[in-house]
């Protein structure tokens, strides 16, 4: 069977890329029609609780075989959840993110230590390769992990020697109520079918005035923004923010509302740093290089000040894209990280909320 698998994976890859694709099509297109039709009839948008949903399209989605809705109430973008969801996750190993993830685990635990008085007991869901959850157990926190992969809870209680790490969801591994001070989940939102039965799942096992941290991808971020200049050419299989990984697509304002309508207040934006993520691409790509043209859009941009968000990124918007398209390598990418902040349009949403009520 092994065997067989290897057979027809090593067959698939001697295809050309365009029937590659096309076959690629068409299985997704295929499956989770009856889910497509049920939503159609009695879904909600789970950010606002609307009913009124339209396809969403623009030059980038046109080339690929999901189907993407809008909700025309808040403007949440979504995809529908395949059936298989678990099987997606249950075989993922371990990833490293090089250098770059020294630099937003520590962000995210000082986040959290700005919003919490002392270490006191933190579950982290869909930990991944556990690095964060080993940074704040050295540093005194009383850790819990959740994480839908085998071998990456193995790494976690193997070669991480992390106590309380549980293979499944939140629902499966059964926390009593009340249970924690602070859940995050980085890169984890935008993953969940049910985004907000999740967060009322969150707030269920936190303690009164516990901490929920989200860290998730910046639809409204400059990359987001630039995404169809920016895969102009590019091979959409290696597109890594689709379904059946990527499900929700958020930004600043729907992940506020999504907390606020779960039980949760805002009491933190700790974004600013989230263009450390592009430093991930340092490992493939070498030093950064200083741009001169970069250097000098920055200091126009800080010069001329404006409202902040997807405005004012239309505003640079030829700017940046010249600079980036002219080139497109992630060095490039990664330099950009500086105009983020001043743009505010930083490529992922740090969010912190506190449990409200009873
Ligand atoms: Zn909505």
């Amino acid at each position: 069977m092994l065997r067989l698998t290897w057979m027809l994976s090593f067959i698939k890859q001697m295809l050309p890329l365009s029937v590659r694709v096309n076959l690629w099509r068409l299985r997704n297109k295929s499956q989770n029609l009856r889910q497509r039709l049920n939503h159609r009839l009695t879904g909600r948008c789970h950010v606002c609780q609307g009913k009124n949903f339209r396809r969403y399209s623009n030059p980038v989605v046109a080339r690929l075989p999901f189907s993407f809705y809008i909700c025309t109430q808040c403007g949440f973008i979504f995809a529908l959840p395949p059936s298989n969801l678990s099987e997606v996750y249950a075989e993922i190993t371990t990833t490293e993110f090089g250098e770059g993830e020294a630099t937003w685990n520590r962000h995210y635990l000082d986040s959290i230590n700005k919003y919490t008085n002392a270490p006191g007991k933190l579950l982290e869901i869909g930990f991944g390769n556990g690095s964060f959850l080993k940074l704040a157990h050295e540093e005194g926190w009383e850790v819990y992990g959740a994480e839908l992969s085998a071998p990456l809870v193995n790494h976690a209680r193997e070669e991480l020697k992390l106590p309380n790490i549980g293979l499944g969801t939140i629902e499966e591994l059964n926390y009593a109520d009340g249970s924690f001070d602070v859940v995050a989940g980085f890169n984890f939102i935008e993953h969940v079918p049910d985004p907000k039965g999740t967060l009322e799942g969150l707030w269920r096992i936190l303690k009164p005035s516990g901490i929920v941290v989200l860290m998730c991808p910046n639809i409204s971020g400059i990359y987001h923004l630039l995404m169809p200049e920016i895969l102009a050419d590019n091979d959409p299989l290696k597109i890594s923010w689709v379904p059946p990984h990527h499900l929700s697509y958020f930004n600043k304002t729907n992940l506020r509302v999504l907390l606020e309508n779960s039980g949760f207040t805002v009491v933190g934006d700790e974004s600013h740093l989230m263009s450390s993520l592009w430093r991930q691409f340092e490992v493939n790509i070498g030093p950064q290089v200083t741009d001169s043209k970069l250097q000098q859009l920055i200091s126009e941009i800080r010069d001329s000040p404006s409202q902040k968000g997807e405005a004012r990124v239309e505003k640079y918007r030829e700017a940046i894209k010249s600079l980036l398209v002219e080139r497109m390598t992630w060095t490039m990418l990664s330099d950009l990280s500086a105009l983020e902040p001043l743009l505010g349009a930083e490529v992922g949403v740090l969010l912190l909320g506190k449990r409200q009520g009873e």
